[in-house]
């Protein structure tokens, strides 16, 4: 680990490992954990933190601390919006457009990308995709653009993992190349149509992918033990065994009510929670994440 980054420096350590997708959306960011790990005073790890706030990629809770952002669907929605407006809207004003060297670089850029897929490495592979826009308004000749690209990169990667993509990377890194070829050969309109079908394709699958259903965990710890339902219901059969004898005898008007096994005898709280649990009462939560991006 280096030692005494700046606080520049750590905020970008921060966005890499976010890009590389290590970092998860929610996770809490400790002051304290930081500044021994990077061997720095919490001061730069809090103006770090702060940075990273002005980006979009974190946030602080007065009480509970630093934390990496959970975008919400609209987030996402209007992430993706901004980048297609900003990637298609750069090729085709980028001026001087691409050079020699910026292709060169390009080129460089998708052998990594290829070598990170073949060689199965999920942080490079997630990062280098990611870096592939940043890299394209660099060798277009556009530093802001591309700073702003890597915050709405990173905030789109934040989306993908908290809404469970599932786009191929092989299929970004074909895209990738069909758009390096139209801009390589010249089609700058045909670069703009390929950058613009890229997001939405990652935009869609996001679509696809439902979020994580918030009861999943607790529907799967509190599911019927077989063992234990068989064993309930045998005790149950031997207890009716032995309150038939009195009700056969014609005592019933003498049984008290709370003897008797109905449905009432589950207290309305019970069944309430048990309601929750089924999927249906919590499919409202699965509603579309982002709107297509028209
Ligand atoms: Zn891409």
């Amino acid at each position: 680990m280096p030692q005494n980054v700046s606080s520049a420096e750590l905020a970008e350590r921060l966005i890499d490992a976010v890009m590389a997708q290590r970092l998860a959306p929610g996770t809490r960011l400790s002051e304290q954990q930081l500044a021994d790990l990077f061997g720095v005073s919490r001061t730069i790890v809090r103006e770090a933190l702060t940075r990273l706030t002005v980006r979009g990629v974190v946030e602080v809770n007065s009480r509970r601390g630093w934390f990496v952002v959970q975008p919400s669907p609209n987030d996402a929605r209007e992430a993706f919006e901004a980048r297609r407006v900003i990637e298609t809207g750069l090729l085709l004003e980028a001026s001087p457009g691409l050079t020699a060297a910026g292709l060169r670089t390009l080129r460089a850029h998708l052998a990594r990308e290829r070598r990170a897929i073949a060689s199965d490495d999920a942080a490079q592979r997630s990062w280098l995709l990611g870096d592939f826009h940043v890299c394209l308004a660099e060798c277009l000749g556009n530093h802001l653009l591309a700073d702003i690209l890597r915050d709405l990169t990173t905030r789109t990667h934040l989306i993908s993992m908290l809404y469970q993509s599932s786009h191929e990377a092989r299929h970004s890194c074909d895209e990738h190349a069909q758009i390096v070829a139209a801009l390589e050969a010249g089609e700058t309109q045909d670069a703009v149509r390929l950058m613009r079908e890229h997001l939405q394709h990652i935009a869609d699958e996001l679509l696809i992918a439902a979020p994580a259903d918030p009861l999943d965990s607790m529907r799967s710890t509190l599911a019927p033990v077989e063992a234990a339902v068989a064993r309930r219901r045998q005790a149950g059969a031997a207890r009716n065994l032995n309150v038939t004898p009195a009700t056969t005898r014609g005592t019933r008007s003498s049984t008290p009510a709370s003897a008797t096994p109905a449905k009432s005898a589950v207290p309305p709280k019970t069944l309430k929670s048990a309601q929750a649990l089924k999927p249906a009462a919590s499919s409202k939560l699965l509603k579309p994440l982002i709107k297509p991006l028209t």
